[in-house]
């Protein structure tokens, strides 16, 4: 049984002063945790500029303290045994515990710095010819350098800074401390680096908490006298089962807020990497954001259930692309008020205008970046959300995804997909982990090569797939529509490819490999095999069953009313060259001129015009299996996704027995 660590953040609303009984209110406590923060941020400030150089890089990343010992895992007690301390500046009192919790928070620093100088080091040491394109050789001998499990966006954004580092300086940076300043150090105190001497935590109910910690009076506390115990209490939110296990949290002042960042551990089962039969596969979709098969292993063959899972996010994504547009406008008239103020003195009178609409550009530029960091991450979410409640409705044990290193490396889906960046489908990835562990289902990378490119249903992987537009437009050459000349298949791109990723997972489970470090599976071995699609009989309507029970037709004629009607019905015009010039004025030959399905009948959870209530006693999924609404509950407006409807097994024909009617 292992753990899961996820983090809640809570708000401390006000203290009591544990020695007096004093009260603290809101504005009083911000502020004291408030100087605390400072004083770790101040201390932790200092020991990593005084540390940000190659040398001492070095001494942290060879994992060997002054004594010969390997150095222990815990930051704090690392920076220790290499003999880095740091002092308080002088007439200010704090005690050891603050300054562990300071050593702790730059140790953290330096460690996440020492990673960005490994991908440095790979990036520099691999330099491509071409700045802006990496070729295909270039890409593997720099992921042969790179440790696993970086992704395509970090790898990005480390080479654009190089990029500009050479542009500006002419030469490729002989370290990571060349290229940065030491790192921002943000305003918390880490007090998990602390014990009982400066903090204690204790679960008072289901949801509720109580934080005892010392917290300084003044702002330069001289003494011990100048501490005293705050007993905070804190209301957890409902996401904290009454099971965790809570951990010691990081203290915070957020928009004039006390934020607590509690950590808590929840167990969860065990899922084995290979022994699976029912799988859901999902692939990053040229047409939807998510597009998932369920497969089953029945005596090693692959059968997927003929219903496409689909996660459709264009309207978010039009939104994201808005967004990104407006973000480049304003950061290109950001920088043009840069280049004029830099011309300027602070005597000119133009002066004061430009760098107060500098500073108001700042602000806006901050603002829509914020809006797309916090859309994607919802997105992410969401997505991830809902991937994973289809599979364990499916009664799925595993989920397969394409490996993004393969799909990035081969610059697939470029252009395609350019809305949705490489650091979505990371966060997507990184969700579904977290939420897959939750309900034990493995989560497996697959190779993502090919996987659109082959017919699923020819197996083997050497029927190459037509992609066309549309399936009623097979002749032309497009790319969201996917037919098979070999078996005729025609079928959605991305459904195709999401049952070759189930194929690949089940056949491939004896090649798992688990990684020893992140845990994070993968399949590097790509093992084909044909998909058989079946579909579950469906119990026939009940108009249906009436008509063979009393054996009249289904579909009946109305009879003939009124005398008029003598003579068949008039066909409509033919289309004629002259016909069609006279209709292409007034409307498109496309578009059917009445509506041959009917308007969409919603009903329960889900996207519903406003005013229309959902009509009390209507199950959703009739008996028949019919889902009357077809969208599923994203939290987007715009993002429609296939419902997830729990796998009952099938009832075979309806119950013979029939009521008897008493006299
Ligand atoms: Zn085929």
């Amino acid at each position: 049984m292992s753990k899961l660590t996820a983090t809640a953040s809570c708000t401390a609303h006000s203290a009591v002063v544990e020695r007096t009984g004093e009260v603290v209110a809101q504005a009083m406590l911000v502020q004291r945790v408030a100087w605390l923060t400072g004083l770790a941020r101040d201390l932790t400030a200092r020991l990593v500029a005084a540390r940000w150089n190659p040398a001492d890089l070095d001494a942290l990343a060879s994992g060997v303290g002054l004594d010969g010992r390997v150095l222990p895992s815990k930051g704090w007690m690392a920076v220790r045994r290499l003999g880095w301390g740091v002092t308080p500046v002088s007439g200010v009192y704090v005690c050891d515990r603050v300054l562990r919790c300071a050593q702790e928070q730059a140790a953290r620093a330096l460690r996440l710095a020492l990673h960005r100088r490994t991908l440095v080091a790979a990036i520099v040491a691999s330099w491509p010819a071409d700045a802006r394109k990496r070729s295909g050789a270039e890409w593997e001998a720099l992921r042969r350098l790179l440790p696993d499990g970086v992704s395509a966006a970090e790898i990005r954004n480390r080479t654009r800074q190089i990029r500009a580092y050479c542009d500006e300086r002419g030469a490729l940076p002989a370290d990571l401390t060349d290229l940065e300043e030491p790192p921002d150090i943000a305003a918390q105190i880490v007090l998990a680096a602390a014990d009982k001497q400066l903090i204690t935590l204790q679960r008072t109910g289901e949801r509720g908490a109580r934080l005892r910690v010392r917290l300084p009076l003044i702002a330069s506390p001289a003494s011990g006298w100048d501490w005293a115990w705050h007993v905070l209490p804190i209301t957890l939110p409902p996401t904290v089962p009454p099971q965790a296990k809570l951990c010691t949290p990081t203290l915070r002042v957020s928009k004039g807020r006390v934020r607590v960042d509690l950590p808590f551990q929840t167990p969860i089962g065990f899922a084995p990497a290979t022994g699976h039969v029912v799988a859901c596969g999902f692939d990053w979709g040229v047409n939807m954001l998510l597009t998932g098969a369920t497969g089953r292993l029945t005596g090693g063959r692959v059968i997927c259930d003929g219903r496409p899972l689909t996660y459709d996010a264009t309207g978010i994504s039009a939104k994201l692309h808005r967004l990104r547009t407006e973000r480049e406008h304003l950061a290109a008239k950001h920088e043009q008020l840069e280049r004029l103020l830099a011309g300027l003195t602070p005597a000119d009178p133009r002066y004061a205008k430009l760098s107060t609409a500098y500073e108001v550009l700042g602000v806006e530029h901050e603002r829509v970046c914020a809006r797309i960091r916090n859309l994607n991450k919802a997105l992410a979410w969401s997505a991830a959300r809902w991937a994973v409640d289809q599979a364990a409705a499916a009664g799925a044990t595993v989920m397969y995804l394409e490996d993004l290193a393969t799909l990035e490396a081969r610059g697939r889906r470029g252009r395609a997909n350019a809305w949705l960046s490489g650091q979505v489908r990371g966060q997507i990835v990184e969700a579904i982990r977290h939420l897959a562990a939750k309900h034990t289902i493995a989560v497996v990378t697959v190779p993502a090569r090919g996987t659109s490119k082959y017919c699923p249903r020819c197996g083997d992987g050497t029927s190459v797939l037509q992609h066309c537009p549309a399936p009623d437009r097979l002749a032309e050459r497009g790319w969201a529509w996917a037919c098979c000349p070999a078996c005729g298949l025609s079928c959605d791109r991305d459904w195709a490819a999401a049952e070759r990723i189930v194929a690949r997972g089940l056949l491939g489970q004896p090649a798992t490999r688990t990684h020893r470090t992140t845990g994070e599976r993968t399949i590097l071995t790509v093992v084909e095999g044909n998909v058989a699609r079946a579909r579950r009989p469906r119990r026939p309507t009940r108009a249906a069953r009436r008509a063979r029970r009393t054996r009249t037709d289904l579909h009946p004629r109305p009879a003939a009313r009124g005398r008029s009607k003598n003579r068949p019905t008039p066909k409509r015009p033919a289309r004629t060259a002259k016909n069609e010039a006279k209709n292409d004025s007034m409307t498109s030959s496309r578009v059917p001129d009445r509506r041959t399905v009917p308007a969409p009948f919603l009903i329960g959870s889900g996207q519903r015009p406003a005013g229309h209530a959902p009509q009390p006693g209507r199950r959703l999924p009739s008996r028949t299996g019919h889902v009357r609404n077809s969208h599923h509950r994203t939290g987007f407006h715009h993002a429609k996704a296939t419902p997830v409807l729990a796998l009952a097994a099938h009832r075979g024909r309806p119950s013979q027995a029939t009521p008897v009617r008493t006299a």
